[in-house]
């Protein structure tokens, strides 16, 4: 059954991207749950959504590269329908290090994750949501960080930059496409309790950094999810352009 809501969320297997395809499902989006090696993790939260009663896929696509990003929209087109959503979720930090100690392979893979990812899947989004191409329009939502605020000195600088790349892409593009039927709003999350700080070296970072946030704790997926889920829908018909600050106060 073909619905008037299909998701795709990038990087849709874990952390705030699971939370988001668990809530969105629940409103009744029939979503895509993307990912990148972890099949296990994706079937798992695409079982969750089918054993609820909803309608959704897994779809493997590494979104730093155009073929992929081409391919996942084309098997959305063919197994759900044409997109209306699109949670550009995919982000990725790398050992904290000072940026003199960073070599161009790694500042070119953050960017290339972080940055090129969200304007290919923004790209073929806007192809199809337009109104200018014959589409129904649609709305967009990019997860930057507060590092894009704060900088992420002697952690990621590379991270908090390519989030500032983020902010301008959801700025740029709302006003690009804003008489087009498109909203275009940007969720700029705090410390969230995901496997990322893992991959940046340091699992416990979210409780080292607890109180240094105003509210004093680490936030958690859904938190964030119920922003993402808000600006999406017709509750924010009339904001585009704009940011959410799920950071706790910092
Ligand atoms: P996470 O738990 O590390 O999950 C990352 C997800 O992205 C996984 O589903 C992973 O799939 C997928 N992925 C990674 N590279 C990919 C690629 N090239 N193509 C497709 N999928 C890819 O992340 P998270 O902590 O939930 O973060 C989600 C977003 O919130 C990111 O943009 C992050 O920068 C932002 N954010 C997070 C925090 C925080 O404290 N956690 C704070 C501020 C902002 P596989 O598992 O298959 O690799």
């Amino acid at each position: 059954m073909r619905s008037d809501r299909v998701v795709i969320i990038t990087g849709g297997s874990r952390g705030i991207g699971a939370a988001t395809a668990k809530l969105l499902a629940s409103a009744n989006y029939h979503v895509c749950v993307n990912f990148l090696s972890d099949d296990a993790a994706a079937n798992s939260v695409v079982s969750t959504l089918t054993a609820a009663g909803s309608t959704a896929i897994a779809v493997q696509a590494d979104v730093s590269t155009e073929s992929d990003v081409v391919r996942l929209f084309k098997t959305v087109d063919e197994q759900l329908g044409t997109v209306t959503a699109l949670v550009n979720n995919v982000g990725i930090v790398r050992p904290q290090m000072r940026v003199e100690d960073m070599d161009a392979n790694r500042i070119n893979e953050i960017f290339k994750t972080n940055v090129t990812s969200a304007f290919l899947c923004c790209r073929e989004a806007v192809k199809r949501m337009s109104t200018m191409h014959g589409g129904q329009g649609g709305s967009i939502v990019n997860v930057s960080s507060a590092a894009s605020r704060i900088g992420a000195a002697g952690e990621y600088v590379d991270y908090a930059a390519s989030k500032g790349a983020i902010d301008t892409l959801t700025r740029g593009l709302s006003l690009e496409v804003a008489g087009e039927g498109i909203r275009v709003n940007c969720v700029r999350p705090g410390f969230i309790y995901t496997d990322m700080h893992a991959d940046g070296g340091e699992p416990g970072r979210v409780d080292r950094l607890a109180d240094s946030i105003p509210m004093k704790r680490g936030g958690e997926p859904i938190e964030v999810a119920n922003s993402i889920m808000w600006l999406l829908s017709d509750e924010a018909s009339y904001i585009t352009g704009t940011f959410v600050e799920a950071a706790g106060g910092r």
